[in-house]
């Protein structure tokens, strides 16, 4: 099995196909919108891309019909709203938490053995319901945020040491939300050296600071959500998957025990293999940190008490 699935064909959906198929992660991907027709002319967008690149893909654009998305190993869920300007990612929890259940549902029933990474938000509360209902072993259910919120974080700190931000080594855990992301400074080095030898303690809080609100930086700027490094993240987790490459990066996956925590879905370190996530990895991080990551989880399980109250968590 190699199909991918991206449900939702807009920004981030449409971006994160865009990048599986410039990378050759497969040759086989499903776009599959609400909106009539939407799906179908990024798929033939992204078709017309194929002789200018020199790439070999299939991508199948469709409005609705699940079908065509039969036996996919993974499926992205990016189908939702995105967040305007002024909006926490939280303000989206009932119209995507509709959204989000109903696609899994439909997804599931022609994919039964798919791993799921889901991107819609607020994403550790989707995550969580979709762990929660789906029936599938924790492993297979993957939450889309650390990836992307230690890239920002790479970033600012790559533009403050005035480095390429490949040699920059950086960790962002906790829940995917502007107060609540914890960026791993004890961790974070330039080529091994760790930064808080190269920047003052400042610096290192402006970069934490502009890491944290780095999605509301953009949204502002755009008029929406995100989308590039948003859709190229989410494409990373479905490539290590896919092709097994057991890449370690920050995800939000459901929690036994694991960094002190049960029964949330929140960013940790894990392993990206074939299973899905195959490890959660232990960092150690610092009694700072830990604190930090401990008071993302309350408020990230307040969030998912808005689903509870709203009677979500209702079967399938
Ligand atoms: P977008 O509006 O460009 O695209 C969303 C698409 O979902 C639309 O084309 C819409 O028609 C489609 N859709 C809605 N309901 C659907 C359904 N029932 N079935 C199939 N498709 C449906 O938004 P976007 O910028 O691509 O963002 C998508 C989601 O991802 C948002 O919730 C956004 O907040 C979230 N996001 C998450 C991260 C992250 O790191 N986890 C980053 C960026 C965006």
């Amino acid at each position: 099995m190699s199909k991918i699935t991206v449900i939702g064909a807009g920004n981030v959906g449409a971006t994160c196909a865009d990048v599986l198929a410039k990378r050759n992660v497969t040759a086989d991907i499903v776009l599959i919108d609400v909106k009539e027709g939407f799906a179908e002319g990024k798929a033939m967008d992204l078709m017309q891309t194929v002789t200018l690149t020199d790439i070999f893909v299939r991508v199948t654009g469709v409005t609705g019909d699940f079908s065509a998305t039969a036996d996919s190993a993974i499926i992205v869920v990016t189908s939702g709203i995105p967040r305007k300007p002024s909006m926490t990612r939280e303000e989206l929890i009932g119209v995507n938490a509709s959204i989000v259940k109903d696609v899994v549902k439909k997804a599931l029933t022609y994919s039964p053995d798919a791993t799921l990474i889901i991107v819609s938000n607020p994403m550790d509360a989707m995550c969580y319901l979709t762990a929660k209902i789906s029936g599938l072993p924790r492993h297979k259910v993957i939450g889309l945020g650390g990836k992307l919120d230690g890239a920002r974080f790479k970033y600012y700190l790559s533009q403050s040491l005035q480095v390429n931000a490949n040699d920059i080594e950086a960790t962002v855990i906790g829940g995917h939300g502007d107060t609540t992301m914890v960026p791993l400074v004890s961790l974070a080095t330039c080529k091994g050296v760790p930064v808080t030898q190269l920047l003052s303690k400042e610096k290192l809080d402006a970069i934490v600071a502009a890491t944290k609100v780095g999605g509301a930086t953009l949204t502002k700027l755009l008029g929406t959500s995100a989308w590039y490094a948003p859709g190229a993240a989410a494409a990373f987790m479905a490539e290590s998957i896919l092709k097994d490459k057991k890449r370690v990066c920050a995800c939000s996956v459901l929690l036994d025990g694991e960094y002190g925590e049960t029964d949330i879905a929140i960013g940790v370190p894990v392993l990206l293999g074939q299973k899905g996530c195959e490890k959660i990895v232990d960092f150690p991080i610092t009694d700072e940190e830990r604190a930090a990551f401990k008071a993302s989880a309350e408020a990230t399980r307040s969030v998912n008490q808005i689903l509870y109250d709203s009677g979500f968590f209702l079967p399938l």
